[in-house]
């Protein structure tokens, strides 16, 4: 495995590849669990040529975000990106990636950039796309593969992806939880034992929330509310949590549901402590839920 620190070192590395094998692409900011790690060995089996970043990419951060307590650990991180035989780690400096006089940036629109994680984390997604068409630009993977467990995430890529012809096939896979049903997060780090004991309360409002769906009387405006009221009122019951929103979208447009229909998106956020977590349950358009999958490997939790 390399690993490779420069834009330059890694354009080369990319060109020694050719344009025949397929490369795939895993984009992280490290400090990786069971949840990366599934992507990185579902893009192993798929690809000639496999790189992963790791990329703590400042311009996503607010000014009052976790940038610099982000937990970081390297060493680690390249032991298991290496047992899962990835060729490349991409771990390149902020300012390789953002030199002086930096100026050009992707900047999504609509509901997708302003609503839910948008609304609450202002210029998130322009920092996303930016970083993630720079990645693509460097590596040209013809597949990269990203966590259901980021779904607005995977709806700005996909956006991005139409919206400027990018020739990459985008590979989504779903969220790897803990037994409790805790949606593994690197930011799972910062959460002390009775806090992440509290925060399974995000995994039972989106239980409560498809239970509501399910058996909601009709498909009409007073049931999409319905669902979202029965995932505010669980959150509100866990003394240790601050509801940020709980609400159904469509899962391509981020625009708000009118009416109880597939596809759609149940969408979780709370702060537990200084800890901001989110989480999602999808309904499929065939009507089949994802609500991600329990881990069966402890060691990365
Ligand atoms: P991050 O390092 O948080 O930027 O995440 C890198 C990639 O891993 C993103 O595509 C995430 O959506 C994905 N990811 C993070 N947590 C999970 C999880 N629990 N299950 C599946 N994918 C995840």
């Amino acid at each position: 495995m390399h690993v490779i620190t420069t834009i330059q070192e890694m354009l080369i590395a990319r060109a020694s590849w050719g344009n025949s094998a397929p490369v795939g692409l895993v984009p992280t900011m490290g400090y990786l669990h069971e949840g990366h790690l599934s992507l990185v060995r579902q893009a192993r089996a798929e690809n000639d040529f496999l790189a992963a970043s790791i990329f703590v990419n400042p311009t996503q951060f607010g000014p009052h975000e976790d940038l610099a307590r982000y937990p970081r650990d390297l060493p680690r991180d390249l032991r298991l990106l290496e047992e899962c035989g990835v060729d490349v780690v991409f771990t390149p400096a902020a300012a390789d990636m953002y030199p002086a006089n930096f100026a050009t940036y992707i900047d999504p629109g609509g509901p997708l950039a302003t609503a839910a994680e948008g609304a609450s984390r202002p210029g998130h997604f322009r920092g996303v796309a930016t970083v993630v068409l720079k990645l693509f630009q460097i590596i040209q993977p013809e597949r990269a593969y990203f966590g259901q467990k980021d779904a607005q995430q995977v709806a700005v890529i996909t956006r991005m992806v139409t919206d400027l012809n990018l020739p990459v096939h985008l590979c989504i896979l779903p969220t790897i939880r803990e037994a409790s049903g805790l949606a593994l997060s690197s930011r799972n780090a910062y959460l002390e034992p009775d806090v992440r004991a509290a925060s399974t309360i995000l995994y039972q409002a989106l239980t409560a929330g498809k239970q509501a769906f399910e058996s909601a009387p009709s498909s009409g405006q007073a049931s999409v509310t319905q669902a979202s009221a029965k995932m505010q009122e669980v959150i509100a019951r866990e003394p240790l949590a601050r509801l940020d929103y709980a609400e159904v979208r469509d899962p391509t447009t981020f625009s708000p549901l009118e009416t109880l229909r597939a596809p759609a998106l149940l969408l979780v956020a709370a702060t537990f402590g200084t800890t901001r977590l989110i989480d999602n349950f999808l309904l499929r358009p065939d009507g089949s839920w994802d609500c991600g999958k329990v881990q069966v490997r402890e060691e990365y939790s």
